[in-house]
């Protein structure tokens, strides 16, 4: 499958959002953001005021950027979302959410989604005890994610039991059985993904 494989940063720039593509450095004085916080190339300081389907559009892209989806899929999702009950903005990002490769980032097992990704495409996670090596499955409420066994004396895995997890409220964790559990969906207010989903809703339903 095709993958964005130019510089991260630049995406982030292009934002004016920190996407946090890139694990610790984004926490950390070397992001690019708090150096250049304007678009990249050759006229990004002098970009003209946006339209509204400019807006609607970088909102998209955004979104996009933030879970590492292409725009297939990308709209994929928001299809279904659209057909399930409910606002199609909130069902829109809590299937973002609780996409395999999300999950395992926001348990602390991985330090940005692309490392997630990575990790899961690899074979590292058991969900209810069966191998789950596909990024975009679903984790449903009640899944239980654990590293392999093989995989927990990895130098990686071994670093995360020592650490202190901080996880949104719909997920628990435990570092020491590197073992993590989904406890319900996230509601919209646990989700602080950066950005207007009524805008894509707007663009996408031109
Ligand atoms: Fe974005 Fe992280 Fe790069 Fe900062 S360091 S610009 S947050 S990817």
């Amino acid at each position: 499958m095709a993958r964005y494989t130019d510089a991260s940063c630049r995406l982030c720039r292009r934002e004016s959002q920190k996407l946090f593509l890139k694990g610790e450095r984004c926490y950390s004085t070397k992001c690019a953001l708090e150096k250049r916080n304007f678009p990249p190339g050759q006229h990004g300081l002098s970009r003209k005021k946006t339209s509204d389907y400019g807006l609607q559009l970088r909102e998209k892209q955004k979104a996009k950027r933030f879970y590492g989806i292409l725009e297939t899929q990308f709209r994929n999702t928001f299809d279904k979302a659209a057909r399930k009950k409910g606002i199609t903005g909130d069902n829109l990002l809590i299937m973002l959410e609780t996409r395999m490769d999300n999950v395992v980032f926001r348990m602390g097992f991985a330090s940005s989604r692309k490392e997630a990704r990575q990790l899961v495409t690899h074979g590292h996670f058991l969900v209810n005890g069966k191998k789950l090596d596909i990024p975009s499955a679903e984790v449903k409420p009640g899944s239980v994610v654990k590293v392999k066994e093989k995989s927990q004396s990895s130098p990686k895995f071994k670093e995360i039991k020592d650490m202190s997890i901080s996880v949104p409220a719909w997920i628990s964790v435990d570092p020491e059985k590197l073992e993590g559990k989904v406890l319900a969906l996230p509601r919209r207010e646990e989700i602080d993904t950066p950005v207007s989903e009524h805008l894509i809703v707007e663009l996408y339903s031109k």
